[in-house]
């Protein structure tokens, strides 16, 4: 998918009928016609009508989470581990599989499990303890104020930016070591639990934060077995055998249900809940339009959303976005609007 890495690859996927749909929905089409073999997707507008839209890739409700895992996430995976930042987002309609497609738990060779786990797991597996650190935080972004997962009485965390590298950082936030795959599902498993204990305190649903999970991955390589030793001798001169240090990070991000934006008000959600889920969507599909047409300026500063991802999309960093939709013909304005914002990189 990675041609051309300053673009944002976009991928579409089918979330299967629910039971509910299955019945209420018997009599009619699902509201797309997918072409997987093409990449394409077909946007009935009517009986008669359709919109075809081309994409990176294009995933029928039939699609495992492994191959899923594997076109989307994987080269960005990939990248991390060789130095490079990434980033994988999930946009789409409340109920689509934003969250089942990046963060469904499951065990060890579960068929279920989503982006987050795999790529923890290829991470932890080509990762070495003795000379490289793997580090996550997990945050949510709710109202333009940063929350701490890991610890929830950390709230409205600052970003830095270093303003010589352009590094962007959250220095208030937890950032735990992780010493195996299997501590990282417990991490994944408290911060889960915390969010909804914020939401409920908020009184507020998860489906109107972004949820970022943060993997920074730092790399000692050494080109010659001993050269910690070498460097480090009496005359403490440095010498072309000191060690190579790689400093990468992974952001998944589980974005806020993008319906909102058009229908505050319909489901209990506050109108300043609307503002702010409307203003990160936006500056995000500003960033993407930028990318895709190879702009000199990215605009990044317009919401904490991409100011987080400042430096881990476009240059070097590697982006997916995986857009999920819905087969209910009654949602298909949202559909529409989904496959639109994916358009929008393409
Ligand atoms: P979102 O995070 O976008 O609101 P969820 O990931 O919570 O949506 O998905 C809504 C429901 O649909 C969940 O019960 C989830 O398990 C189910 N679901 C989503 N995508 C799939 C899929 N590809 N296959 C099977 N079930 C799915
Ligand atoms: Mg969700």
């Amino acid at each position: 998918m990675f041609a051309d890495p300053a673009r944002v690859r976009v991928a579409v996927r089918l979330r299967p009928r629910n039971a509910e749909e299955l019945v209420a929905d018997a009599d009619f089409p699902d509201g797309v016609e997918l072409q997987p073999e093409l990449k394409r997707l077909k946007l009935r507008k009517n009986n008669w009508d359709s919109e075809t839209y081309q994409f990176d890739e294009v995933f029928p409700d039939t699609a495992s989470q492994k191959r899923v895992y594997e076109v989307v996430a994987k080269p960005v995976v990939e990248s991390v581990l060789d130095g490079y930042n990434g980033t994988v987002m999930a946009y789409g309609q409340t109920g689509t599989g934003k969250t089942y497609t990046l963060g469904k738990l499951g065990e060890e060779d579960c068929a279920d499990r989503g982006i987050m786990v795999r790529a923890l797991e290829d991470i932890m597996a080509d990762t070495n303890p003795e000379n490289d650190t793997v580090c996550v935080s997990y945050l949510q972004l709710y109202m333009e104020s940063i929350q701490d997962l890991l610890a929830p009485e950390r709230d409205n965390i600052p970003i830095a930016e270093d303003p010589k590298t352009g590094d962007v950082s959250l220095p208030g936030a937890t950032l735990i070591q992780l010493k195996n795959y299997k501590s990282f599902i417990g991490l994944l498993q408290t911060g889960e639990a915390n969010r909804v204990a914020a939401n409920t305190k908020l009184n507020t649903e998860s489906s109107r934060s972004h949820a970022v999970l943060l993997v920074s991955v730092l790399r000692c390589f050494h080109s010659f077995p001993f050269s910690f030793r070498f460097s480090s001798n009496e005359n403490g001169s440095r010498n072309s055998r000191a060690p190579v240090i790689r400093r990468s990070k992974l952001l998944i991000v589980d974005l806020a249900g993008s319906e909102r934006v058009d229908k505050s008000g319909s489901e209990g959600i506050t109108l300043e809940e609307a503002k702010f889920i409307n203003l990160s969507l936006t500056a995000l599909g500003k960033c993407i339009n930028a990318l895709a047409e190879n702009s000199p300026h990215v605009p990044t500063r317009d919401s904490k959303l991409t100011r987080l991802l400042r430096d881990s999309f476009g240059g070097s960093a590697r982006t997916s976005l995986i857009t999920t939709i819905g087969p209910s013909p009654r949602h298909r304005g949202e559909t529409a609007s989904t496959i639109l914002f994916g358009q929008r990189a393409m």
